[in-house]
């Protein structure tokens, strides 16, 4: 899941982005309106945490710009507690949830969760994936194998979770490292040899196949 925090107040982006991670989403934050809505228009976001007041462009303008272009990525807004929003306003420019700060971190998590969970029961296509006896909730994030429930990672399961929602296809180590660490990720791509080492060896090791060259292929089996 790829989160992106459009937010000028930079300390708390940054705490914001922080946590985040840590709860297993690849985050990317931007500072500035114009930017937040030229990286959501690019259409690889699960979910976009915007603020109101931002340089370059307010939050209203990137949320009505997003939903005129046909964009329909969850917007959940941040405002400051002074007035400066209405909620009205904010939900007629498209946003599907608002908070009012300060807020508290554990508010927010419980928030993104929830419209990450509504669009996936919306969206197409069950949260609960199933493929032979493996089966993959990415909505409670829970694995099974069989009858036994397989302990990972929340890097692990989101490394699973992209081969998961694509078996059968081929995914580039490019496309995994994308989407599960951040934009900014400089460190060695081989990390994903990694994680699909472990989840080999936790989850069987004919289910993820090499596909020289090109990446990884869950076995639809
Ligand atoms: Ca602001």
């Amino acid at each position: 899941m790829r989160l992106l925090i459009v937010e000028d107040e930079k300390r708390l982006a940054l705490s914001l982005a922080k946590g985040l991670t840590a709860e297993g989403y690849a985050v990317d934050v931007v500072h500035d309106g114009l930017e937040g809505l030229h990286m959501a228009g690019e259409g690889s976001y699960d979910l976009v945490i915007l603020d109101i007041m931002l340089p370059g462009m307010n939050g209203y303008r990137v949320c009505g710009a997003l939903r005129s272009a046909g964009h329909d990525v969850p917007i959940l807004m941040l405002t400051a507690k002074d007035g400066e929003y209405d909620e009205a306003e904010g939900l007629d420019t498209g946003a599907d949830d608002y908070l009012t700060k300060p807020f508290s971190y554990v508010v927010l998590v419980a928030r993104v969760k929830a419209l990450l969970r509504r669009r996936g029961s919306s969206g197409g296509g069950s949260p609960v994936h199933v493929l032979g006896d493996l089966k993959v909730d990415t909505a409670a994030r829970r694995v099974h194998l069989g009858a036994d429930e397989i302990a990972l990672t929340t890097k692990e399961f989101a490394v699973l979770e992209q081969l998961v929602v694509r078996a059968g296809e081929v995914v580039s180590k490019a496309e995994i490292l994308k989407h599960v660490w951040d934009f900014a990720y400089d460190g060695d791509p081989n990390i994903v040899e990694v994680y699909i080492s472990t989840l080999r060896r936790k989850l069987g090791a004919a289910l993820i196949r090499t596909v020289r060259g090109a990446g990884y292929r869950l076995e639809a089996r």
